[in-house]
């Protein structure tokens, strides 16, 4: 990465860490909650996102190496994809941008922005609360370090429950992405609007323009979640890992875009009632759920290993059948079983109820209230 794509990616990491915090968390949580979330760039080589929390406040810290990773990332799929293999040359038009820089832009702030509300997601979760308890020790939150140190705290907090603290780390993060993924896919144009010359004036985009900029969305958070795998199998620790399998994240992901889809948040008008997605169709869900493999594959390109496709390259078939069938399991309300990734979503889901009782003191905003109330 240059000095000029560095500067660019830094300047775009604030304004994403801004919007992420300021117009979109906004909008669920209380501004003197909201103020307790601090989020700043380190400058580390690695991909780093650790939360610290001080006394009542969150310090969350994303490195300038996660930046670099994730411009090369896209740096890579732009390499290998034309921009229209996302986005058509028509919904750019009408969003008013004329070069493909400036779309794979709002790639990367979504990607930032994604990273910055699943940290806030466990901030406002109560996740480091119910790690560290009733004292003021301070313990991190981190994909990236002091593992040890979280199995430690986790297994603390899982002695009144049947759970294991893997099982518990893992809920968290499914916790976590489900929201900033909520969140992405309700507010996208706030991400759009980063782009000054861009913001959508007088009436919203039109819905195909919408349905692409959610796919973009999906792109920038599909790379996020690989490059998180990628840096978890290339570390020199061993031992299972404190997230679930990142086909299961993605199950997670692409039903919260589906129910979204489903809750026609996207309809507007009448044209757009013809595009939002019945989940009574069948071929509707098929199509989504396939696509988003399609961008899973991208990205394990890009990456240069396969950490979305958990088979071998000859299975992929297998692995995207077993990912679609999944997906419609998730959505009629049955348990995924079809991948591990599945069974391991849906284990985890049916042994979450301690889970969900014990954090409901420690959360710090409503957002759960649905889920937590079941
Ligand atoms: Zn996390």
């Amino acid at each position: 990465m240059d000095m000029h794509a560095d500067e660019n990616g830094r300047a775009l990491s604030e304004a994403a860490f801004e919007v992420a915090q300021w117009i979109i968390l906004a909008a669920y949580i209380d501004d003197d909650i909201n103020d307790r979330i601090s989020f700043r760039l380190v400058a580390a080589p690695r991909f780093i996102a650790t939360i610290t929390p001080i006394g009542p406040r969150f310090d969350v810290k994303v490195s300038t190496g996660a930046v670099s990773a994730i411009v090369d990332v896209i740096a890579r799929v732009a390499a290998t994809n034309p921009i229209d293999d996302f986005i058509s040359a028509d919904s750019l038009r009408e969003l008013g941008i004329n070069d493909e820089e400036t779309a794979w832009d709002f790639v990367f702030v979504a990607a930032m922005v994604f990273l910055a509300l699943h940290e806030a997601g466990h901030c406002v979760a109560g996740h480091l609360s119910l790690m560290t308890g009733p004292t003021t020790r301070q313990k991190k939150l981190s994909f990236s370090e002091n593992e040890r140190s979280i199995i430690t705290a986790l297994a603390g907090a899982a002695n009144d429950t049947s759970l294991t603290s893997l099982d518990i780390s893992r809920m968290m993060e499914l916790e976590a992405d489900g929201m900033a993924a909520d969140l992405i896919y309700s507010d996208f144009l706030e991400i759009l609007a980063t782009f000054e010359d861009h913001i959508p004036s007088g009436s919203p985009p039109s819905a195909t323009c919408r349905l692409e900029l959610i796919r973009l969305c999906t792109l920038a958070m599909t790379i996020v979640l690989g490059l998180i795998e990628l840096y978890r199998l290339e570390s020199m620790r061993s031992g299972p890992s404190l997230h679930p399998l990142p086909l299961g994240r993605m199950l997670n992901i692409v039903g919260r875009r589906l129910q979204m889809l489903q809750r026609n948040t996207l309809h507007r008008n009448e044209d757009d009632a013809a595009i939002v997605v019945d989940i009574d169709e069948p071929e509707e869900v098929i199509d989504i759920a396939r696509d988003a493999f399609w961008l899973m594959m991208v990205v394990d390109k890009a990456l240069g290993k396969p950490v979305f496709n958990s088979l071998s390259d000859e299975l992929v078939t297998a692995t995207e059948s077993g990912f679609i069938s999944d997906l419609q399991a998730y959505m009629s309300g049955s348990p995924p079983n079809r991948t591990d990734a599945g069974t391991e979503f849906s284990e985890l889901a049916s042994r979450a109820g301690p889970y969900l009782r014990h954090l409901k003191t420690f959360r710090l905003c409503d957002f759960w209230q649905l889920q937590d109330g079941k």
